[in-house]
């Protein structure tokens, strides 16, 4: 039986994993979750993996307590880093699917690779943080690394048997967000509310803002360059607000291949999952004739300085990307908490860069060093929110 250790059980991929895994008769053998015990003690009591993790140690009492009443026996329970990393190499575990929140997946993302397990990677961070890190890892364990998000998995799925020398370029397809249309000058008006209305994607709060300001296609460009190993100049984007087709690839001869689907985030999860067979999947059929158009544009550069960034941060190099990172999730925590305006998440990102550049980027030889440079990132953007924003 194939089996799958979960780090990030109750986020929006998390659940939907436990959908397919249920569908596909896989057994899960370890998980993780944040802070909602509720949820965790429930998918536990339903999937009964030998090992779980919480967040920390106050949380992991509440959850054997909630645990106590609904299993005769229960799971060995941890928490914290060691949890995830943990959960990450359980030794019964074939397949890892990591869709934890932020920069809290690399460590354990980095250790499940260097187990040399299948690792299914959902959430940016690992690639966008430590990318060429991940990918060296991976070669060297014999580690699998197989995209959850959308639009890699359909980069992954168009490259599919061709040679990567007879492509000329990826192209990453975005919705454009709830602001594609909205002019530059209202930008900075935007309430959280509405930055929180996605058109197409159900999804957390920080990758819907991310999707608002389009980060999200900015660090999707970052990721996709370590995963399939194209420069920066190679990889496009282009916006499709209707979110059918998830991305392209063109071949030197000019030949385009596109990968379609409805959203529904089960289907890019089982492929990943069962990659390389394809097995049924009983959901709604993708039907182009009730759909009837599909749109494209270029995006529009000057009303998503994001976009920008995220190519400077992948052209500098080194530590930038990591930079780029932090600086956007301090940047999109204090946007939610209404401490700055919705147009202040580029500038902080662009300062954070700034910064980095005249220091120097130097070369990623550790985590431990990402982690720092996290750090660092996140105590000079906070600072720059308080002291010169407002
Ligand atoms: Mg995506």
């Amino acid at each position: 039986m194939t089996t799958v250790a979960l780090l990030g059980a109750t986020g929006s991929i998390g659940k939907n994993t436990l959908d397919v895994v249920a569908r596909l008769e896989f057994k899960v053998v370890a998980m993780s979750a944040g802070s909602n015990i509720e949820l965790f003690a429930e998918q536990i009591e339903r999937y009964q993996p030998e090992l779980v993790s919480i967040s920390d140690a106050k949380y992991a009492e509440v959850l054997a307590n909630s645990l106590k009443v609904r299993l005769k026996k229960l799971p060995e329970i941890v928490h914290g880093t060691a949890g995830l990393c943990a959960v990450a190499t359980h030794p019964a575990a074939k397949i890892v699917v990591s869709a934890t929140v932020g920069a809290l997946g690399l460590l354990p993302t980095l250790m499940a690779i260097r187990s040399g397990k299948r690792v299914c990677i959902a959430n940016k961070e690992p690639l966008v943080m430590a990318g060429e890190l991940m990918t060296l890892e991976a070669a060297k364990h014999g580690a699998e690394i197989l995209p959850i998000d959308s639009e890699h998995n359909a980069l992954h799925q168009c490259l599919r048997g061709e040679n990567k020398r007879e492509v000329r370029k990826l192209i990453l397809t975005a919705s454009g967000g709830p602001f594609f249309l909205t002019p530059a000058e209202e930008l900075a008006k935007v309430s959280v509310a509405q930055a929180l209305k996605h058109p197409t994607w159900q999804m957390g709060r920080k990758i819907t803002i991310d999707s608002a300001t389009m980060m999200n296609k900015g660090l999707e460009v970052i990721e996709a360059r370590w995963l399939f190993g194209f420069a920066a100049d190679q990889i496009d984007i282009l916006i499709h607000p209707q979110s059918i087709v998830h991305s392209l690839i063109e071949l030197i001869d000019g030949s385009v291949i596109a990968q379609m689907g409805k959203t529904d985030m089960r289907l890019p999860i089982q492929y990943a999952l069962t990659y390389p067979e394809r097995l049924p999947l009983n959901l709604p059929r993708l039907d182009l004739a009730s759909i009837g158009r599909l749109e494209f544009y270029s995006p529009p550069s000057d009303r998503f300085p994001a976009i920008q960034l995220a190519y400077r941060a992948l052209r500098l190099g080194g530590l930038a990307p990591a930079v780029l990172n932090a600086a956007n999730e301090v940047a999109v925590e204090a946007f939610l908490e209404e401490r700055i305006k919705f147009t202040d998440i580029a500038e902080v990102v662009k300062v954070a860069l700034d910064r980095i550049e005249t220091y120097g980027v130097g070369r990623v030889e550790s985590v431990e060093q990402v982690l720092e440079e996290d750090k660092a990132t996140r105590y000079f953007c906070n600072e720059y929110i308080r002291t010169r924003i407002r």
